[in-house]
């Protein structure tokens, strides 16, 4: 009853490169399975994602679309939302997917039982209760995230920036201070030296 495009298979992937299954990757796992769907893989730098967050859910786009942060096709622009851009080099396709606050009765109850495990002094006997009542919940959730249409999941927008660049290679510059070679568009110029970011900020 996963919704289409998502098996176990795709599930266990995910899963065995972020190192633990949470919400946050489920979230991933579907944003990851439509970018696949809408742009293909990204073999090269055909395929490039714009992340907007740096926590769980990207590493679903790492595992399962092929951007990653080491091949210069995954770029980190921290608005702190739920969202990935995703762009195709070769026609210029792009769309932003903004992950949607999933309201609802599930979701504030979650909220609330947070709440009310935070407090002091809870007598075992309700933690537990309220433990295992967090756990159903956080269960249904996550199939929810894991088996609904996806227009309910995240928003399709259209890019808010344009394609970001190919990714260069830049020349190395030796810092003058610390004497650490530095990609020289990170070098910084303070009192006619060349300097490594470490060393200006001193
Ligand atoms: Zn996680
Ligand atoms: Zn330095």
């Amino acid at each position: 009853m996963y919704a289409q495009g998502i098996t176990q298979d795709i599930i266990d992937r995910a899963k065995a490169f972020h190192g633990h299954w949470c919400g946050g990757l489920a979230l991933g796992i579907r944003a990851a399975v439509w970018a696949v769907e809408n742009f293909g893989t990204a073999a090269d730098e055909e395929v490039v994602a714009v992340t907007e967050t740096d926590m769980c859910g990207v590493d679903a786009i790492q595992a399962l679309v092929g951007c990653t942060l080491g091949k210069g096709n995954l770029l980190f622009r921290d608005t702190g939302k739920i969202a990935f851009t995703f762009y195709r080099r070769r026609d210029g396709k792009q769309r932003r997917i903004v992950a949607k606050l999933r309201g609802g009765e599930v979701k504030s109850r979650i909220l609330g039982l947070r709440e009310e495990l935070a407090a002091e002094g809870l007598p075992a006997e309700t933690r537990r209760r309220l433990d295992e009542e967090l756990a159903e919940l956080r269960k249904k959730d996550l199939e929810f995230v894991l088996s609904a249409p996806f227009e309910e999941i995240f928003d399709i927008k259209p890019a808010l920036h344009d394609m970001p660049g190919m990714a260069q290679r830049l020349p190395t510059i030796l810092c003058e201070n610390c004497g650490e070679g530095v990609m020289s568009s990170r070098i910084v110029e303070q009192d006619g030296r060349q300097l490594c970011m470490d060393c200006a900020e001193k």
